[in-house]
């Protein structure tokens, strides 16, 4: 069994990153410039706020954090994003989700400029993603189809199913490895609450991407022998033994499941760091895609 090392392999992205912006600096090129815009204190929002703003500072990046108040109007989020569109030394941005109730999400993501959508949510990512051409992809299925190359793990022809169907990471990933690409050309199946029969068609996949949200909701009796297991979930779960007073659970039951695998990934350690990276990697490759 092999544990695919998120943390390792999002180092090692990082580094070479840095590589990059370091040769940007030598030929006298801009450095590429995220912007991140957090709307209110939400606490976990912060926390991944911060953790961008820091991984800037790592690779080499310039990086602007922009705090609005919970109160500020639908309105003025936007003459905010229209601003960063028009910003030049902006190479891409961030708006951290969820927005207070009162902002409509998608008008706010929909007037992202594409060029400057490192998430990869706008509709015109998306789109290209479909179709196969070269932009921007979300963070967590691009950190996943990297940890699957760079740890050589078999794709091409398994049953893959992948559990939960959200825009940012389930119907995405989905898509990416029925792609035909290596890593890709699985025989997907996308499953839901809805679906039924799912240890079935888990216990039947040599790939399980889960990504529901559900604590140690896979088990060993739902995966078979040398499957590749691909956990995303992560959910803070009450535990008085640690300082913070919880820890973090994956989707999957990892010490039952483990075992039978030949690829895992852990929680902590795993799909996190590399969702991460991917947002690095995105910000640099902002760079090419201006005019
Ligand atoms: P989400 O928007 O809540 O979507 C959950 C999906 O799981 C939905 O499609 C839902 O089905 C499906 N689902 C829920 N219960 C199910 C069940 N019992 N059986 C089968 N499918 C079920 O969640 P998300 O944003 O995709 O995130 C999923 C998990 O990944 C969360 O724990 C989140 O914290 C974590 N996450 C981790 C990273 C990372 O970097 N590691 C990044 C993003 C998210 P319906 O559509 O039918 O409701």
């Amino acid at each position: 069994m092999t544990i695919l090392d998120g943390k390792a392999t999002s180092k090692a992205i990082r580094e070479e990153i840095a590589v990059e912006v370091g040769k940007l600096k030598a030929s006298g090129k801009k450095v590429p410039h995220l912007a991140a815009v957090i709307v209110g204190s939400d606490g976990a929002s912060q926390t991944y706020v911060n953790a961008k703003v820091k991984d800037c500072r790592d690779v080499g990046f310039e990086s602007t954090h922009i705090e609005l108040p919970e109160e500020t109007s639908e309105e003025d989020v936007l003459k905010q994003i229209e601003a960063l569109n028009n910003d030049p030394e902006i190479d891409g941005y961030i708006v951290q989700l969820p927005l207070p109730k009162h902002i409509d999400e998608q008008r706010v993501l929909l007037a992202i400029d594409p060029a400057k959508d490192v998430d990869g949510f706008h509709p015109a990512s998306v789109g290209k993603m479909v179709l196969g051409l070269d932009t921007f992809i979300s963070a967590t299925p691009w950190g996943i189809m990297e940890l699957l190359k760079r740890y050589n793990v078999p794709t091409s022809g398994k049953n893959c199913v992948v559990i939960g169907r959200s825009n940012i990471v389930g119907r995405p990933m989905s898509i990416l490895l029925s792609m035909p690409t290596e890593p890709g050309n699985c025989t997907v199946t996308l499953a839901h609450s809805r679906t039924k029969n799912l240890v079935e068609l888990c216990y039947n996949a040599d790939i399980v991407v889960a990504a529901l949200g559900r604590p140690e909701f896979v088990t060993a009796n739902m995966i078979k022998e040398g499957a590749t297991v691909i956990d995303v979930g992560i959910t803070r779960v009450k535990d008085e033994t640690k300082k913070s007073g919880f820890a973090l659970k994956g989707d999957v039951k990892f010490d039952e499941v483990a075992p039978k695998c030949a690829f895992i990934t852990p929680v902590p350690g795993g799909v996190g760091p590399m969702t991460r990276a991917a947002l690095m990697r995105n910000t640099l490759k902002a760079i090419d895609f201006k005019d």
